[in-house]
């Protein structure tokens, strides 16, 4: 599903190209996603360089999400590239000539998951205080208690799994606007 036919490619001439379209459903938990049914969509373009090959993806995704703010869920959607170079040496032993994506495509949605998901940009979240949903509805808390990204949510959220290490990572990206 997740596979790309690079059969004897590595015999084609420098500047050669390949696109492939990839679409399916990817299993696999991942923090903070709710389900392990990731619906991914990609364009896939291989070039013939001196002795290797580099792959551009671009990836489009969705996935059944929390909101960080206002806790609903929703269909969280995101867009991403990534690049990757492939030797010759690993081109001429690939199986039956199919390179396998997955794996790309899992590391670069786990690196460029935003910090934060929210069900939409400007998403006022739930009231600290009395826990009312500020998108629906006012309270009589005062506004120290409206804080637009509740900070424990997050917290909480972390626990749940996520690595150091991949908070470390999250942390050097921008959010990226769902729609
Ligand atoms: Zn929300
Ligand atoms: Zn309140």
């Amino acid at each position: 599903m997740f596979e790309i036919d690079l059969k004897d490619f590595f015999k084609e001439a420098v500047g050669s190209v390949r696109n492939f379209r990839v679409s399916g459903i990817l299993q696999k938990k991942i923090q903070p996603f709710l389900v392990d049914k990731l619906d991914v969509k990609g364009e896939i373009s291989v070039k013939r360089q001196e002795n290797s090959a580099v792959i551009v993806g671009q990836i489009d995704y969705k996935v059944q999400a929390s909101c960080d703010r206002c806790q609903k869920d929703f269909t969280f959607r995101n867009h991403q590239a990534f690049t990757k170079y492939l030797s010759d040496e690993k081109l001429r032993h690939l199986k039956f000539g199919q390179y396998p994506l997955l794996d790309d495509i899992i590391e670069s949605i786990i690196l460029n998951k935003p910090i934060a998901i929210v069900c939409k940009t400007g998403c006022r979240g739930l009231c600290s205080g009395c826990g009312a949903d500020l998108n629906e509805e006012s309270c009589n808390c005062s506004e120290s208690d409206h804080i637009k990204n509740n900070p424990f949510i997050v917290l909480k959220r972390d626990n749940h799994g996520s690595t150091e290490k991949e908070n470390f990572k999250s942390q050097n990206r921008q959010p990226t606007k769902s729609d």
